[in-house]
């Protein structure tokens, strides 16, 4: 069993935990529970075992599994009483899971508000780990948390400790030492995400991208470890899991996005078997690699979804780095490789599409624009795509293969697009320039859930993170002037092992190179790229921009 499984019960009939892994399911059929319930949507953390992977295993061994998901901020009485007969309609003992087992208590206690005494509740779940003081008052209150009533209070608050929610923590302690931040992350884990490309090549090892999150915090930020639920900027309040409130004077929100794994039918099925991988999850990245290295012939699929994504160029990287090493195995010739992707361009930066397209010729790719991956079979080995034809309508089409790297579509996490923050298209709602929130002048949106145009990368949030850092100061009155963000982002397409073309932009793929050209050619590849990748980028993120030391990444000013 998974060392990190906390088993707390809650009854007789129920017990709660964290995350599951499909070897825990053996151990909890051996402690007796006849049911798994899980209260976690898929795809909600970049390292996450899909309830369908549970499934398969749960039925194996005679369980039943199920999902039944809620946003924990705003557990109602009717939603307790909700999951009160579905779980009764279980065999039992039953274990109910999510990231923590916060939500799953949270379900339980409305549902048992009738039962038992409210200080009860409160005993019981405390006994289990998790606070629920803030649900109880929901109840008290008739199902809707008072904001008034706050657990906390603090100066900045940051929603999210990413490559943006780390970034801008140390930025702004840099500039303001004592300042009283509060950052908000429920994660044990941070991911330097980036690596995942190299990890799937066999470059980096895969420890080598992750880092224990209570390492990574900087000294004197109040670490809140919670997932926030829902926005009240109205009242200068977050409402995090367990209805806990928590005030600020200044928010900064970088939750990053949601990769969302379900809407290819199959796909949750199949992820790590079968041929199907996707560097842009952590644990499958070192998967690609395997398969890359067995494979000796065959057909070899890399899909890539409508954009916006993160990383646009991170499909097309993973298909690179596997025909170079097909090649310098000498059996290339004997892999068919296609690039199925649902946009029109292979890269939205036309000046450098020259130097891919050299790579897509010596690797003897097939290239189909307008494709767009709808269903997976694993066990078949085939894949569906909806296929965009020139006479506007669609067909379907279903190929066989060998390996498949999916890329999922992204789009904004389900707690932002449900929330005052954000536009219609459900990404919050940022002014592309002072990156201050378009309504609420005392948020601050920054890294991948903005809904600037710029290429969703750590790249930008490294230039986006001083910018915000110096207008939440600014507007505190402790500098003069404000900075603006002009759209920069990179991305260092690996097209073969030792060399990139390093794409550097801003707005509208504009040409932005930081380097003379002597020195790196963005529209070539370049060796000195590579070695950039894989020797300073690694460095320059956890030692210089994740510790504030903002070397070429000064904010430039407004014009007075
Ligand atoms: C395979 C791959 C390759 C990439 N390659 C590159 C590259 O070469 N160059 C580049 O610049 N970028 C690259 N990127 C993109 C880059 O990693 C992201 O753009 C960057 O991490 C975005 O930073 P962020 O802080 O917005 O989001 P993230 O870094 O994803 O962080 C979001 C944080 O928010 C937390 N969070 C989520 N929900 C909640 C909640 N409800 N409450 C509180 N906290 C929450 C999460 O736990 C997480 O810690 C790549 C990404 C992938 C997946």
């Amino acid at each position: 069993m998974d060392k990190c499984l906390d088993i707390k019960s809650l009854n007789s009939h129920l017990s709660v935990t964290g995350q599951i892994a499909v070897a825990d399911v053996q151990a909890l059929a051996d402690l007796g529970f006849k049911s798994i319930v899980c209260n976690r949507p898929d795809g909600e953390g970049a390292y996450q075992v899909g309830l369908k992977e549970i499934e398969l295993e749960a039925l194996r061994l005679g369980l039943q599994a199920r999902y039944l998901t809620v946003e924990t901020g705003k557990v109602t009485d009717a939603e307790g009483r909700a999951f009160g007969s579905f779980m009764g309609a279980l065999p039992q003992p039953a274990l109910a899971y999510c990231r923590s087992g916060m939500r799953s208590t949270t379900l339980w206690a409305p549902a048992n508000a009738a039962q038992l005494p409210l200080p009860q509740i409160i005993e019981i779940a405390a006994k289990a780990g998790h606070d629920m003081k803030g649900v109880v008052r929901r109840i008290v209150n008739g199902g809707k948390t008072p904001v008034e009533v706050s657990e906390a209070t603090h100066e900045v608050v940051i929603v999210g400790a990413g490559a943006a929610g780390i970034a801008v923590a140390v930025s702004l302690l840099a500039r303001s030492p004592d300042l009283d931040i509060a950052i908000v992350d429920p994660a044990d884990t941070h991911y330097y995400q980036p690596g995942w490309t190299m990890v799937g090549a066999g470059v980096f090892d895969a420890s080598f991208a992750a880092r224990k999150m209570a390492a990574l915090l900087p000294y004197g930020v109040h670490w809140i470890r919670a997932a926030v639920a829902t926005f009240e900027p109205e009242r200068n309040a977050i409402v995090l899991g367990g209805c806990r409130v928590v005030n600020y004077k200044q928010l900064i929100v970088c939750p990053g996005l949601k990769l969302d794994w379900n809407s290819i039918e199959g796909l949750s099925e199949t992820l790590g078997r079968n041929g199907v991988t996707s560097n842009y999850r952590y644990d499958l990245a070192p998967y690609t690699w395997e398969l890359v290295q067995q494979m000796r012939g065959g057909k070899a699929i890399f899909t890539q979804p409508p954009m916006p994504i993160k990383c646009a160029g991170a499909p097309p990287k993973a298909m690179y780095l596997s025909a170079d090493h097909w090649r310098r195995e000498g059996v290339l010739k004997n892999i068919n490789i296609q690039f199925c992707n649902a946009g029109a361009v292979m890269f939205g930066v036309a000046d450098d599409v020259p130097a891919l397209m050299e790579y897509v010729k010596a690797y003897g790719i097939t290239l189909d624009f307008g494709r767009n991956l709808a269903s997976i079979n694993g066990a078949a080995k085939t894949a569906t795509f909806s296929q965009n034809k020139a006479d506007g309508t669609k067909e379907s089409v279903t190929q066989g293969f060998d390996m498949i790297h999916v890329v999922p579509p992204q789009k904004a996490p389900d707690f932002i697009c449900v929330s005052p923050l954000a536009d219609a298209t459900g990404w919050v709602d940022v002014d592309p320039a002072s990156l201050s929130h378009k309504r609420f002048e005392n948020v601050f949106p920054l890294g991948d859930v903005g809904n600037t145009t710029n290429v969703k990368t750590a790249a930008a949030a490294r230039k986006q993170a001083p910018v915000v850092a110096h207008n939440v100061l600014a507007t505190r009155g402790l500098v003069k002037g404000q900075a603006k963000y002009d759209e920069y982002g990179s991305c260092p397409l690996t097209v073969e092992r030792g060399k990139i073309v390093l794409a550097e932009f801003t707005y509208g793929g504009k040409l932005a190179p930081s380097f003379p050209k002597w020195l790196i050619d963005g529209t070539e590849s370049s060796a000195v790229a590579w070695y950039s990748k894989e020797r300073i980028l690694p460095p320059l993120y956890w030692d210089a921009m994740l510790k504030g030391r903002e070397w070429m990444a000064q904010p430039e000013m407004v014009d007075q």
